[in-house]
């Protein structure tokens, strides 16, 4: 009768490396208030996500809320996931992620702004930078980041990017939704941030150079 303590003890470090993580991307300013979200995959495929409404300048191991294998709706208890949960759990569902980060870091979510529409995905080609080594491609040369329209419903924002990965085997481990913000994922937390790290960093050359945007001002945003 071991097992359950065993689990108890594992899902408080991730919860724990789960709160200082969102609280070292509130200092960054990546998640301010209470947006954004961090999850971890859990053994047997449950996810292991911050919770809705909480500083995320404040979390502790406890802020965190299970949500169970194949679904996007969190198990019983005291907390609330994130409605966004759904859409960590079609990354779950359609690749082999281990972690997944959700932030409105500023220059990922301007350029999001710039390339996203509102009807319609659309499609941020990179190239150049050397950064995009650092986004862990099959083909480091290039990619084509997948832009979703920012809908009200997220499950419809979470069909959209399940479709698109389903659709992409290639697809990079990285995606914007319009006027929004940034998700990226990885085989860990630490792989999931530097990703991270590195879209944000070519999101603000992007924006520097202004090479690759569609011009500012744009009347046509369908
Ligand atoms: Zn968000």
């Amino acid at each position: 009768m071991t097992r359950p303590a065993v689990e108890d003890a594992e899902r408080e470090r991730v919860g724990g490396e789960l709160a200082a993580l969102a609280r070292t991307l509130y200092e960054r300013g990546w998640m301010p208030g209470t947006a954004g979200n961090v999850s971890v995959r859990l053994p047997g495929g449950a996810a292991l996500i911050t919770a809705s409404g909480r500083d995320k300048g404040d979390m502790t191991a406890r802020d965190m809320v299970v949500v169970p294998a194949g679904t996007a709706a969190e198990a019983p208890g005291p907390l609330r996931a994130s409605a966004e949960t759904a859409i960590h759990s079609a990354i779950y569902r359609t690749t082999d992620a281990g972690a997944v980060i959700h932030v409105h870091s500023p220059y990922a979510t301007a350029v999001a702004c710039r390339v996203g529409r509102r009807t319609r995905p659309a499609s941020l080609r990179i190239e150049r930078f050397e950064l995009l080594k650092g986004l862990g491609l099959a083909e480091p040369a290039h990619t084509e980041v997948p832009v979703f329209p920012n809908w009200p419903e997220v499950r419809r924002i979470a069909a959209d990017v399940a479709g698109h990965l389903a659709a992409t085997p290639h697809a990079p481990p990285v995606l914007l939704i319009a006027d929004h913000g940034v998700t990226t994922w990885g085989r860990d937390l630490a792989q999931a941030r530097n990703r991270l790290e590195c879209l944000e960093s070519i999101c603000r050359l992007l924006l520097l150079t202004g090479s690759g945007l569609p011009a500012e001002g744009r009347e046509d945003r369908s």
